[in-house]
């Protein structure tokens, strides 16, 4: 009962076929798309013509946990991430201690269970440490990640990385570099130069290899020729390099948020296709770390109004392929079985409030940072219910626990 759902009255978003559909769910998985689909015994979710969507996948955040649970734990993050409309979140590896050994990944996956809201993958760290000196247990993490890095930091050592890459292809994990020679002042050259190198070594050793948060359309030029020749070449790009400039937003994150040529012409490999995925970096900080300087933006709640807003209704970039950058694509570099409203797939939806307008406002992040340069700024496109495996896990403002009116109309 726990994962079955029939949801009616939904807009499908396919911008073709602009129908009112029902879903049902049975089990936590599709089993029907249609119209006026009953069944006596699920309980019904009314959309009332909000819009229907794959529930989004994000291949990139920071969850704090062990460690900085004052700025992040697993269970206000998996709350965050059920507020944005996601249902599957990859945790990367610079927590306290640091991922690089099972322990620390089976403690992830068991907080996440406990949270009880998203699946939470975790990433396993590439160096002990994330020193940049010697490999992690990479071999005893392979069970419990389905990738790794050592992100906030680059590998700047080619021969560590290329035992890294080596191991990972053994392994038949992903490596998702962060590009960044630490002592190189233009950021731009530097992603560039580790970009260069990890695909050449990509190329090498055969492993698959998605690029992090990529800043520029020449670094994105340089994959997509890599890309003809190998396999398993992906690259992806934030809300916040998308949608902001430095004139509009002077904001401590790394990569820098860069001018607004440099923005259009992300935009603009995005629209072409050249980019595989939009993910948040989601980076929670509290108020006084942030003050000292620490980058990042508390970012997995308001990535899709961000989106929605800035590319889709200008525009810029129409909404089905934005689903693909958050949905279909990531789902699909993780192997799984979600990201598209296909029958046999899991039932994790997201319904949409095109018109929904609201202003982001720190006291209605669920994260525990409400770091944000979005502080004021009028968005659309809310989040008003996010279902996991059929389950109801986010509706109108409210996670999924106690005091919990899931709006369901009981049969
Ligand atoms: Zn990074």
């Amino acid at each position: 009962m726990k994962n079955d759902l029939l949801i009616k009255d939904a807009r499908l978003f396919h911008p073709d076929c602009d129908l009112i559909v029902d879903l049902h769910i049975e089990d936590g998985v599709i089993r029907a798309i249609g119209t006026g689909l009953r069944h006596a015994k699920l309980p019904l979710l009314c959309a009332d013509g909000r819009t229907l969507l794959p529930a989004f996948v994000d291949l990139h955040t920071h969850f704090r946990d062990p460690g900085y649970p004052h700025k992040e734990d697993i269970t206000t993050g998996s709350r965050a991430a059920a507020g944005g409309g996601y249902t599957a979140v990859s945790v990367m590896a610079n927590t306290d201690p640091v991922c690089d050994h099972p322990e620390v990944a089976e403690y992830m996956h068991r907080r996440a269970e406990e949270a009880g809201l998203v699946e939470v993958y975790p990433v396993g760290a590439i160096s002990r440490g994330l020193l940049g000196e010697k490999l992690s247990d990479m071999e005893g993490l392979a069970p419990y990640v389905w990738a790794y890095s050592d992100d906030g930091i680059g590998v700047e050592d080619d021969a560590l990385m290329l035992r890294a890459c080596q191991k990972a292809a053994s392994l038949d994990r992903v490596v998702i570099p962060h590009c960044e020679y630490a002592d190189i002042a233009d950021k731009g050259l530097a992603e560039r130069l580790m970009v260069a190198r990890d695909l050449l070594l990509a190329r090498h050793t055969g492993c698959r290899l998605h690029v992090a948060h990529v800043s520029t359309a020449e670094t994105v030029e340089m994959i997509v020729q890599a890309r003809e020749g190998g396999r398993g070449l992906t690259c992806e790009v934030t809300p916040h390099h998308l949608c902001l400039d430095r004139a509009e937003a002077d904001y401590t994150v790394n990569p820098p948020i860069a001018d607004r040529s440099t923005r259009d012409s992300l935009v603009q490999s995005l629209a072409e296709g050249r980019i595989d995925v939009i993910a948040t970096d989601h980076a929670p900080h509290t108020a006084a770390d942030k003050e000292r300087g620490a980058p990042g933006i508390s970012g997995i709640e308001t990535a899709f109004p961000l989106l929605y807003t800035r590319l889709v209704k200008t525009g810029l970039l129409p909404l089905a392929d934005l689903v693909r950058y958050m949905s279909t694509h990531p789902a699909r570099i993780m192997g799984l079985n979600k990201g598209e409203l296909r029958v046999g797939d899991d039932g994790d939806v997201v319904l949409i409030e095109e018109d929904g307008a609201f202003t982001v406002n720190e006291g209605t992040f669920l994260s525990m940072g409400s770091n944000s340069p979005l502080i004021g700024m009028p968005l659309q496109g809310k989040i008003w219910a996010t279902v996991h495996k059929g389950e109801l896990i986010y509706i109108d403002g409210k996670v999924k626990g106690r005091d919990f009116d899931d709006h369901r109309q009981a049969v």
